[in-house]
């Protein structure tokens, strides 16, 4: 149980409040913080989201997702006038100020009390007030929990409950990887008790690919996969013309890891995109293989044990020479 004690007490009077979520944000960073915005405002607090860049288009369907301010659309003085005067900062799904790249500097705000919630490991102490545990499966099963602790769980709306149970499902896979706990079907449960329609939450967010995005995926399969069987590892590589050519917009790679660790005896899956300057991986492994560890040693980044994520500012070609070397030490 999450100690609110303190949480209480700062949301005992109408606050200014800004939530702040990481960079390429995610179903669960997006969907939480929206859930954490429509909860306050309903407490009567006046809350702002800001996400560093773009959302995933493909999750434009969220309650409340018109309100989010995406920072990379912003002049750095129009920002810091949207923080002027704020109370409260939740810094919500990221733990490590790295993930909101250059926008690191939205977190000097010396007079705002700041509050993580968090399910990743090794959580940088940059907050006042930590609600964190790296046993949750999502940061949507940490807000939740927090509504319990504050028991206001009868304030969770059926717009709130959208939000979260969006979270729950992305960063379980469908309740699929092993993050996925006796309790987060309890939380799943209540939320659809919350009003949640879970079918077409599902559908919204797997079922709801523009033809583009589909003649993608079967030309990334068809000619952009690695497969390499006596490591047991399978990669997609994701040159920037790719993105030009299929018109592939924020968050439309999402998913495509998948493909690669579906591959019978696949242990490692990747996914290597080249955009602009750098080259962003996302990581995927089943069991004990630490695709963090690869992540923080060699790409800058972290995550959970069976998905991370992280950059590297090599050539796309280097990076990929790189990553096969780098496999060496892990999956022989
Ligand atoms: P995805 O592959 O879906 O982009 O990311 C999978 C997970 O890896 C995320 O939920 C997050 O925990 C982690 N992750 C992705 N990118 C980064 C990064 O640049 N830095 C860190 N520390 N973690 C990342
Ligand atoms: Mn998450």
């Amino acid at each position: 149980m999450y100690d609110t004690s303190i949480l209480k007490e700062q949301l005992a009077s109408p606050k200014q409040v800004t939530v702040l979520m990481h960079a390429r944000p995610d179903a669960d960073a997006l969907g939480t913080s929206l859930a954490l915005a429509l909860f306050l405002r309903e407490q009567g607090h006046a809350v702002r989201v800001i996400a560093p860049t773009e959302y995933p288009t493909f999750l434009s369907w969220l309650p409340g997702v018109d309100t989010v301010i995406v920072a990379a659309h912003c002049t750095q003085d129009a920002l810091l006038a949207q923080m002027q005067d704020i109370d409260l900062l939740f810094c919500v799904d990221f733990s490590a100020i790295s993930r909101l790249d250059e926008w690191a500097y939205l977190l000097k705000q010396p007079d705002a009390f700041k509050i993580i919630i968090d399910h990743h490991i090794e959580p940088e102490n940059f907050a006042d007030l930590l609600l964190w545990d790296s046993q949750a499966a999502a940061s949507s099963e940490v807000l939740f929990q927090i509504f319990e602790a504050l028991e206001q769980k009868e304030k969770i709306t059926p717009a709130i409950a959208t939000c979260l149970y969006a979270g729950l499902v992305t960063d379980t896979n469908s309740f699929k990887n092993p993050n996925t706990r006796a309790v987060t079907h309890r939380i799943a449960a209540d939320l659809i008790e919350y009003g949640v329609d879970p079918f077409n939450v599902q559908r919204l967010i797997y079922d709801n690919k523009s033809l583009n995005r589909l003649h993608f995926f079967s030309f990334a399969v068809s000619q952009r996969l690695v497969v390499l069987p006596s490591l047991h590892v399978a990669y997609f590589v994701i040159q920037k013309e790719d993105y030009k050519r299929y018109e592939l917009k924020s968050g439309d790679t999402e998913g495509l890891v998948d493909y690669a660790l579906s591959l019978k005896d696949i242990s490692l899956a990747a996914v290597l995109k080249e955009k602009d300057d750098t080259v962003y991986l996302s990581l995927r492994s089943v069991g004990d293989l630490p695709a963090n560890l690869i992540a923080k040693k060699y790409f800058n980044g972290g995550g959970h044990k069976n998905a991370a994520g992280g950059v590297s500012h090599l050539s796309l070609v280097e990076t990929v020479d790189r990553f096969e070397k780098i496999l060496q030490e892990f999956c022989l």
